[in-house]
């Protein structure tokens, strides 16, 4: 058997429901997030956080986010509108409402469910490890 398990859970299951993704403690000291609000991805290893965030396509995301956080520095004539789940620039609204329906997109959007639901559950670590 050569055949790699690219799986969250590296232990076989033999039950139907999928693992759940949770926030871990130990992941609180990392020097990145164990998640991107950007690119709507999680991480379940530091060193495929640091790889995301000093990576190529985290960066042109975080260019886009970037561009439209202040709007005056947006070519005026553009007409370019804007996915903001997965922060890709489409010509037109036709465009952009295609994009919408493709599996890429619907994936982020999946995506960007589980990373706020992860980033809540980050913040509410991080509470409860500054009283103890
Ligand atoms: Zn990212
Ligand atoms: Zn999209």
């Amino acid at each position: 058997m050569t055949e790699e398990i690219a799986a969250v859970n590296p232990a076989p299951s033999t039950e139907q429901k999928k693992p759940e993704i949770v926030a871990k403690v130990e992941f609180i000291t990392w020097k990145y997030p164990p998640y991107c609000e950007l690119c709507n991805v999680y991480f379940s290893g530091e060193p495929c956080s640091k790889t995301h965030f000093e990576g190529r396509n985290h960066k042109n995301r975080l260019h886009t986010w970037k561009e439209y956080q202040n709007p005056d520095s947006l070519p005026k004539n553009s007409k370019d509108v804007l996915c903001n789940i997965c922060w890709k620039k489409m010509n037109t609204q036709l465009i952009l409402d295609d994009h919408c329906k493709s599996p890429a997109h619907l994936k982020e959007e999946q995506g960007r469910l589980i990373v706020q639901k992860l980033k809540e559950d980050y913040r509410q670590l991080k509470e409860s490890n500054k009283t103890n």
